[in-house]
C-alpha cells in the first residue's frame, strides 16, 4: 500500500531530474574580446561568413567550435601564438570520412590547444615543435575530413584535454569586426572581418 502510494511522486521526481539532468549546461561566458589573447584565424583586411557557431544541432552539438566557410587555398593563420604539436597533412580534399581532416594544433602558455582543422592536403608549412606567432602563416583551407562538402575551417580551443569537446573553451576575437549575440558568441550566416 505504501510502495503504491510513494509511486507516483517517485516517478515525477525522477522525470524532474531527468529533465534538469539534460538542461543543465552552464551557460556560456565569453571574455571580454579586447583583452582575449585570440586572433581570428586568418589575415587582417579578410572577411568569411560563419556558416555554423557553437552547439548548433547540424554538425556541432554541444560543441564549442567555430566553422568559417573559406573557399580552398584561403590563407589560415596562427590565432594565438604557442607551439605545433600536431601536424596532419596527407588526407586528399575529397577524402570525407570522420577524422580525415589535414590539421594543426598548436598549443599556448597556458596548455590551451587551439585544433585548426579541414586544411588542404599539402598546404601546412609548420612542423611539430615549431614556434608560432599569432597571425603567421599555418596553412590553407581545404575541404579534407567531415566537412559536409562546404569548404571550410573548423576551429576549437581545449583547455587540456586534445578533441575532448567537453573541455572545449568559450572563445573570443581581439580583432573582429561584425555581429555578436548577447552572450558574445559568433553568430551563424554573419561575415566576420578581421582587423
Ligand atoms: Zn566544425
Amino acid at each position: 500500500m505504501i510502495v503504491k502510494k510513494l509511486a507516483l511522486p517517485i516517478i515525477l521526481i525522477l522525470i524532474a531530474l531527468y529533465y534538469f539532468a539534460g538542461s543543465s549546461n552552464p551557460p556560456l561566458i565569453f571574455p571580454d574580446p579586447k583583452t582575449s589573447e585570440y586572433s581570428l584565424p586568418y589575415p587582417s583586411g579578410l572577411k568569411y561568413e560563419l556558416f555554423q557557431t557553437y552547439c548548433e544541432n547540424s554538425g556541432h552539438r554541444n560543441r564549442l567550435a567555430y566553422d568559417f566557410e573559406m573557399p580552398i587555398g584561403a590563407e589560415i593563420t596562427a590565432s594565438r601564438s604557442g607551439v605545433v604539436t600536431v601536424v596532419e597533412n596527407s588526407f586528399s580534399d575529397e577524402d570525407h570520412t570522420t577524422g580525415h581532416n589535414n590539421r594543426v594544433v598548436i598549443r599556448h602558455a597556458d596548455e590551451s590547444l587551439a585544433w585548426y582543422a579541414h586544411l588542404k592536403q599539402g598546404s601546412i608549412i609548420v612542423n611539430p615543435n615549431d614556434s608560432v606567432n599569432v597571425g603567421q602563416k599555418i596553412g590553407e583551407c581545404g575541404n579534407s575530413g567531415r566537412t559536409g562538402s562546404v569548404p571550410h575551417l573548423h576551429f576549437e580551443v581545449f583547455r587540456e584535454h586534445l578533441y575532448n569537446y567537453s573541455d572545449a573553451i568559450p572563445i573570443s576575437f581581439n580583432n573582429l569586426m561584425g555581429k555578436l549575440d548577447t552572450s558574445g558568441m559568433l553568430v551563424s550566416g554573419e561575415w566576420y572581418q578581421s582587423k
